[in-house]
């Protein structure tokens, strides 16, 4: 994966910075598109697991469309070329300015969370004399067993319409036919979801929703499963790329459609997880009485997952020569004024020193996008793969 042109070309650069594997985006994409088609999928990318401009081109390039959950979301995606039709709009808080520049962009739908968004929603088309698209997003209190502040699908969360609100969705429904037009039903469960058979959970909540919508008169044309695809944190080098066969023909096998009827994913980050990594230099080795600390020049400014849930990145020392002296446990920590700022605990490395250049791999989604300016940190740094030379 890191080839000795790629360390050449890191040594010279400042630190902290991104590094994204366009090649490996390209395939991923490919991949995962070659997979949907023989189904007629629909891929809608979650722009919120990563915006950078050259990533957002390459989705844009390989016909996928946009899964937004902000009006800068929106705006952003119609800027980078996604079709508006190609444009979904997701997320339980929308402002009215929010929704008044998707009505502008004439998105394909609105995903919508609740009973009074949809009323908000009619009546900012009606001001326009527009009709908006909207799918129901349904909160299927389906457990995605992943960790508890990655799932959105229980009737505890904020997320979505629960079960005992539609008939009141419909009754919205009825009274705003002008405006709004029901054109699906929603659902979105959690993230990094690594069992399959939670899938298959959703698909079976999914046909009693299709089912109940029928048989009151509404055969939606989208069923919208929403993402969540996990990826391999473990061994990014291993299984660089998403099983995206096996997630396909889960729905395949286990939701059939009424005629007319098209699936609609939202994947983000089993797109662009492993194209990205952050890379970084040890500022200081403290070797303590029980414990070793590597000190970074990356922190939780950079990469927050492991400080908001606990997440795991491997972590790798990136050196061209062969590692010399024996492997170590270091807790491999940023510079912030946090005691989270940690990016693993008891990581095995080999002997490490100043300036040795420390990679966290498997970055590109949930990672750049939730930097921040704290302690007043640098803006973010970017090596993209097509800079350097074969
Ligand atoms: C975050 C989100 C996604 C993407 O989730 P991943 O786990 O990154 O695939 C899809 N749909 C909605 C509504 C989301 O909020």
């Amino acid at each position: 994966m890191f080839t000795k042109n790629i360390i050449a070309e890191l040594e010279r650069r400042e630190t902290p910075l991104y590094y994204y594997d366009l090649s490996l985006l390209r395939d991923t994409l490919q991949k995962a598109v070659d997979a949907a088609a023989p189904y007629g999928y629909h891929i809608h990318y979650a722009l919120k697991a990563n915006f950078n401009d050259r990533v957002l081109q390459y989705i844009q390039q390989a016909g996928i469309g946009a899964d937004c959950v902000s009006g800068n979301e929106v705006l952003k995606a119609v800027e980078i070329g996604f079709s508006p039709d190609k444009i979904v709009f997701a997320g339980v808080g929308k402002s009215d300015k929010e929704i008044n520049q998707a009505l502008d962009a004439g998105i394909f739908a609105f995903n919508v969370e609740s009973v009074q968004e949809l009323s908000v929603i009619s009546q900012l088309a009606r001001a326009k004399s527009a009709k908006a698209r909207v799918a129901l997003r349904i909160n299927p209190n389906v457990d995605a067993h992943t960790h508890h502040y990655i799932t959105t699908g229980l009737d505890e969360n904020k997320f979505g319409i629960k079960t005992w609100e539609l008939n009141d969705c419909l009754a919205t429904l009825k009274a705003n036919q002008e405006n709004i037009e029901l054109i699906g039903i929603h659902f979105h469960v959690g993230s990094q979801i690594t069992d399959l058979n939670v899938f298959k959970s959703l698909c079976t909540k999914v046909n009693e929703f299709n089912q109940w919508f029928d048989e009151r008169g509404y055969r939606v044309k989208v069923l919208n499963v929403g993402g969540g695809l996990g990826v391999d944190y473990q061994e990014p080098d291993e299984r660089p790329i998403v099983d995206f066969e096996a997630y396909f023909s889960i729905f395949d096998q286990f939701l059939p459609k009424f005629p007319g009827q098209e699936v609609h994913f939202e994947l983000g980050r089993a797109l662009v997880a492993q194209c990205g990594t952050l890379v970084s230099r040890v500022l200081y080795v403290k070797n303590g009485l029980k414990k070793n600390f590597l000190v970074l020049d990356a922190g939780m400014t950079e990469l927050m997952r492991p400080a908001l849930y606990q997440a795991y990145h491997k972590i790798e020392r990136l050196s061209m020569d062969a590692p010399h002296g024996e492997a170590v446990k270091y807790d491999v920590v940023g510079p912030i004024c946090e005691s989270t700022d940690c990016f693993g605990k008891e990581v095995t490395l080999p002997v490490s020193h100043r300036g040795d250049l420390i990679a966290i791999r498997t970055a590109g989604a949930y990672g750049e996008v939730m930097a921040s300016r704290y302690n007043l940190r640098n803006e973010i740094r970017y090596l993209y793969s097509d800079e350097i030379e074969e």
